[in-house]
């Protein structure tokens, strides 16, 4: 598919074809696992198709990383062994010790612990903020701030950060803004054509969708951005591997369909919890009255897959929930086809337990899979006791 078609092509047609022709050798219409480490060089330095060595790298991973640049309309795409290996080349490819970080007060508690834990032994300093509130973002900025770091929709709350105003924030302060864009994929919000620089993802989500791969993808949206994390990924080398890219590329091609179908079932499920006695709260961005709603109306084109709610009874009754759910797997992670519970408080978000980010004892988090969502309705209301 040539950048003119590519271009003038829906998401879904990307998504199958804009990251590799059928090979010219064998016609293979889905790319292969080139499951090589190095490549024969037709005299010093004469490369066929430009492939050295597989840190640098894979056809493979080229397919898959070509096909996320595509559907996030970004300059290139660069695939990593895990999300948090993502995260770590784009904060220390971009970065330098002294700078300063914004990060937001609720989000994937890995992140924080990366930044908290990790980079700031490295000498960079963090400031959680709230990021729905562009003056507490405002007063979060130093003049050492290099970069502020958005999720959204946040993990667990489902918290709503408006992209666009706050690229305005983070460009006025000479700082870049990056969007991990994992709870929502690039189906449902495109943030590089908002104003973000960068986009990172977990792509052990939605991305692969199936719950049977680890990885993270980075794209961003110019050339100077792409030199230096394309030359991070080859230094650091935290890439991913060919088997890991294919099975994510085979996922990244089903996306729409999927997310689609996990939209239409999180509402279902959604209007449910709101109805049931048990439930005092329930999160979701596409609720009207949920505080976020207008801005995620404007920058998403549904509200995703993933569900909070709080249970009264306390933590005894949220952890009960989780535990007596059936077709609700009680796991980890999420954006997978099936669907997930878990409790936040003691799993997921165990690690920012007694900081600002702790998250209440009561919440339930769901990743609403793509069963028949009668079934998925029956089993929280069995749960739910
Ligand atoms: N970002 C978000 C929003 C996540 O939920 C996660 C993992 O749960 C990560 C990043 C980290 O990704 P990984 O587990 O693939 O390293």
């Amino acid at each position: 598919m040539t950048q003119e078609h590519r271009n003038k092509s829906g998401f879904e047609t990307r998504a199958i074809h804009a990251g590799y022709e059928p090979d010219e050798a064998t016609g293979a219409v889905i790319p292969p696992i080139y499951a090589t480490s190095t490549y024969k060089q037709d005299g010093v330095g004469g490369l066929r198709g430009g492939y050295e060595y597989s840190r640098s790298a894979n056809p493979t991973r080229t397919a898959l990383e070509s096909t996320i640049a595509a559907l996030e309309e970004g300059e290139r795409g660069f695939a990593f062994a895990s999300g948090l290996a993502a995260e770590d080349t784009v904060v220390r490819g971009l970065l330098n010790p002294g700078d300063h970080v914004v990060l937001p007060n609720d989000a994937y508690g890995g992140t924080h612990r990366l930044f908290d834990k990790v980079e700031q032994r490295w000498g960079l300093a963090n400031t959680p903020a709230a990021l729905s509130d562009l003056d507490a973002v405002r007063a979060a900025i130093r003049p050492e701030t290099k970069m502020v770091w958005v999720e959204t929709p946040t993990n667990p709350l489902l918290g709503i950060a408006d992209i666009e105003a706050l690229a305005d924030v983070a460009h006025e302060a000479g700082a870049v803004l990056v969007v991990d864009n994992t709870f929502a994929t690039p189906y449902l919000q495109q943030p590089l054509a908002l104003g973000a620089d960068v986009v990172v993802h977990s792509t052990t989500k939605y991305v692969g969708g199936h719950s049977d791969v680890v990885g993270g993808a980075v794209v961003v949206r110019d050339l100077d951005l792409a030199e230096k994390v394309g030359y991070h990924q080859n230094a650091m080398g935290a890439v991913a591997g060919p088997f890991d890219a294919w099975l994510t590329l085979r996922g990244l091609k089903t996306l729409a369909v999927r997310m689609e179908r996990h939209c239409d079932n999180a509402e279902r499920v959604v209007e449910f919890l709101r109805g049931h006695s048990a439930v005092s709260q329930v999160f979701y961005p596409g609720l009207a009255d949920h505080p976020g709603h207008e801005i995620a109306a404007r920058q998403m084109s549904r509200f995703g897959g993933m569900v909070s709610f709080r249970v009264n009874g306390g933590e005894p009754q949220a952890l009960a929930v989780c535990e007596r759910a059936e077709v609700f797997t009680l796991a980890e992670s999420l954006g997978g086809i099936e669907s997930l519970i878990e409790h936040p408080g003691r799993m997921t978000h165990a690690s920012v337990a007694g900081t600002e980010l702790e998250v209440p004892a009561d919440l339930v988090r769901i990743s609403v899979g793509i069963e028949t969502v009668e079934d998925l309705i029956a089993d929280l209301d069995h749960a739910l006791g």
